[in-house]
């Protein structure tokens, strides 16, 4: 039997929770006018490897105890085995097809949804968010409704530190200050179970996972001793880890148990202790809260309270990132009181199921939004820092479907997932032998694209971004190809690629800022400026156009003085954010900065050894400051990689020649001889 149906009416017949009293003018309010309501969110968290959910091996006594004064739910199912969207249904009480997030990075939860932060913040509540992770910062849209917003993830600018997560001391440390400037309503999200697997010093390492979620435990622990008794507090996973059901290693592609049941606790006055069997969804939460809290109850939501008995059929979960990955038909599951049934890329039936099991999957998997949904455009640090999670961010607009068991592919995303810890050569085979077997694996082909242009292998890496776009269009696809030719010094066929991206993504900045760039090279200054004007005033924090902006004055030999400070800040903050660095230096060495320029195109080759304008800049820096052993390491590399390439030669040539060690040059001279730029061998006359 997987459930009692008994337990929900006895709760409710013998607790009833105590209306609470309508929220006063938030200016009356002090602290302890209003008990404080608090989410946490605890990622990737099995509901079975917590203590209270029977886990004897568990170290989770604060939440344990929590869990023990409040409903602790049995069966509570995300709708997505993802952050993003499954987040994105905890805030709005709507279902995926309804908030229209399916997968990391297809789409942000968009404006036009009303958030429980939203709605709390309308009520009068202070609210504060203290999140752990980058697919939980405010640009997913989770931001909405919220008066501040710790997501500073203190990114160090060692690229190989981006898998580094926020942990949840400091998130805690965070949510505590929140409380006590005065937040009433606190969203806390602890990334620490994510994989890897690396708990702090002093929890378990023999059973990593476990060490990880006592060590949340603990730093929850200093959270949860300081809220008052009177708190309304909800502790919810935001899914599970598969730990090899049906052979998926973590989670997002497959719907089985363990990715699917998470932990769901409400504490809340007047509601007394309880465990609830019945299956109930993440998308309960709001309209619980609203409920509890006396504020308006859509009828419209996806999710019921979960304090009243419900007449819904079943819970539904769904999986769309093997449509988007591999083109997997999507898979669907509705979680009934004694059976599961999935549909989709395989269809299978688990227990026993009510008649219009597979009706009700249907309709609720046929709603849209009552918004557009706006596509994302990634750029590449957001592409790196989800494919390092193991997210792989290259989300069409429409998957394809073709029916293939998801399970066949298990094997195929394994060897993937580990992929770029390995080095290049490595990464190239498997990518290659993946693509003989699956052409159309469109994320390998993406991340075969990606690397080659990583190699500096520019043709080869855009015939595989363009494969994998016509697999299925996507605007990041195309602004990571339009930056490829701009790499390769085609602005024009670059700036094809930009409207592309800008076609399929009309709001992504990204695309527009690359646009910019390519208008700039191609010596279309006055329409660049046109742009620039329009999007520098709508976000003058963007990344991307304050360097375009800043290309264009450069351009158009206008004041570089506004550019100068910021530009550079920029560049040290963010030095993955191409081609910050690269602008800085032209910047800098504007200004009359040579040797600040020189170190900034310096950083850029380490960062990127295979720009080779930023090394033509370099080297020519150098040539400049008579430096000559320094142009000829700087152009090295670019004699071995592109041998036949004439112009290094010719460099190398004059620099030789300069020097004196006519020998040296000769080969040189060789190869570029009757090409623009070549010096002439000293003592021969004529062309
Ligand atoms: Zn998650």
């Amino acid at each position: 039997m997987l459930t009692s149906a008994l337990v929900l009416p006895l709760l409710l017949l013998g607790c009833a929770p105590e209306p609470p009293a309508p929220p006063a003018p938030f200016e009356e309010l002090t602290e302890r006018d209003r008990p404080p309501v608090v989410l946490i969110t605890l990622d990737t968290t099995r509901a079975d490897r917590l203590g209270s959910y029977g886990h004897d091996l568990a170290q989770t006594e604060n939440l344990d105890a929590l869990a023990a004064r409040g409903v602790r739910f049995d069966r509570a199912y995300a709708p997505v085995p993802l952050t993003i969207p499954s987040h994105s249904t905890l805030f709005t009480g709507l279902l995926p097809p309804r908030h229209g997030v399916h997968t990391n990075g297809d789409a942000v939860l968009s404006e036009e949804a009303t958030t429980l932060a939203e709605r709390l913040q309308a009520a009068g509540y202070q609210t504060h968010a203290a999140v752990g992770a980058y697919v939980t910062q405010s640009h997913w849209g989770f931001g909405q409704g919220f008066d501040a917003y710790d997501d500073d993830l203190g990114l160090p600018t060692d690229r190989l530190s981006w898998k580094a997560e926020r942990r949840a001391d400091a998130v805690v440390d965070d949510a505590l200050a929140a409380l006590e400037g005065g937040a009433d309503f606190l969203w806390v999200h602890v990334f620490d179970a994510h994989s890897p697997y690396e708990p702090p010093e002093g929890y378990s390492t023999e059973r990593p996972y476990d060490g990880e979620l006592a060590y949340i435990d603990d730093q929850l622990g200093r959270l949860i001793e300081v809220l008052p008794e009177d708190a309304t507090i909800v502790v919810a996973g935001d899914h599970g880890e598969a730990f090899d059901e049906d052979g998926e290693a973590e989670h997002g592609l497959l719907l089985t148990e363990g990715v699917l049941r998470v932990p769901l606790m409400l504490i809340s006055p007047g509601i007394a202790p309880g465990v609830v069997s019945e299956p109930v969804s993440l998308a309960d939460v709001t309209p619980t809260l609203l409920r509890l809290l006396d504020l308006p109850l859509e009828d419209d939501l996806d999710g019921t309270d979960l304090l009243q008995p419900s007449s819904r059929v079943g819970v539904y979960s769904e999986a769309m990132q093997g449509a988007y990955i591999f083109g997997w038909a999507p898979l669907r599951a509705l979680t009934t009181a004694d059976g599961r049934l999935l549909k989709g890329a395989y269809s299978t039936t688990e227990g026993t199921l009510p008649e219009d099991a597979e009706v009700t999957l249907d309709a609720i998997a046929a709603a849209t939004p009552a918004w557009e949904v706006d596509p994302l455009t990634l750029d590449e640090s957001q592409i790196e820092q989800l494919q390092a999670l193991g997210y792989l961010a290259s989300a069409p607009t429409e998957p394809v479907v073709t029916g293939q068991d998801p399970r066949d592919g298990i094997t195929t995303q394994r060897r993937l997932h580990t992929l770029s810890t390995k080095p290049p050569a490595e990464q190239e085979a498997t990518l290659r032998e993946v693509l003989d077997e699956h052409p159309r694996h469109r994320d390998a082909r993406f991340r075969l694209g990606r690397l080659l242009a990583s190699m500096g292998r520019l043709n080869e890496a855009i015939s595989q971004t363009e494969e994998a776009y016509r697999i299925s269009p996507d605007s990041s696809t195309a602004a990571v190809t339009a930056s490829m030719w701009l790499q390769l010094s085609d602005p024009g066929e670059a700036l094809q690629w930009y409207h592309e991206a800008l076609l399929l993504d009309p709001r992504s900045l990204n695309a527009r800022a690359g646009e910019v760039e390519a208008m700039i090279r191609l010596g279309r200054l006055d329409e660049a400026r046109v742009l620039v004007d329009e999007y520098l005033v709508k976000s003058p924090d963007h990344g991307r156009m304050l360097l375009a902006g800043a290309t264009l004055a450069l351009a158009e030999g206008s004041p570089i003085d506004p550019w100068l400070e910021p530009v550079t800040a920029l560049a040290q903050s963010r030095p993955y954010e191409v081609p910050a660095l690269q602008v800085a230096a032209a910047l800098n060495q504007a200004s009359g900065d040579t040797e600040a320029a020189i170190a900034l195109l310096r950083q850029e080759l380490r960062w990127r050894p295979h720009n080779t304008t930023a090394r033509l800049e370099l080297a020519v820096m150098f040539r400049e400051q008579r430096r000559l052993v320094d142009v000829l390491k700087t152009i090295r590399p670019l004699l071995t990689t592109q041998p036949d390439e004439p112009q290094w030669h010719a460099i190398a040539a004059e620099v030789y020649l300069e020097m004196g060690r006519t020998e040296e040059a000769a080969p040189h001279l060789e190869v570029c001889a009757g090409t623009l730029g070549c010096p002439e061998m000293p003592g021969h006359s004529g062309g």
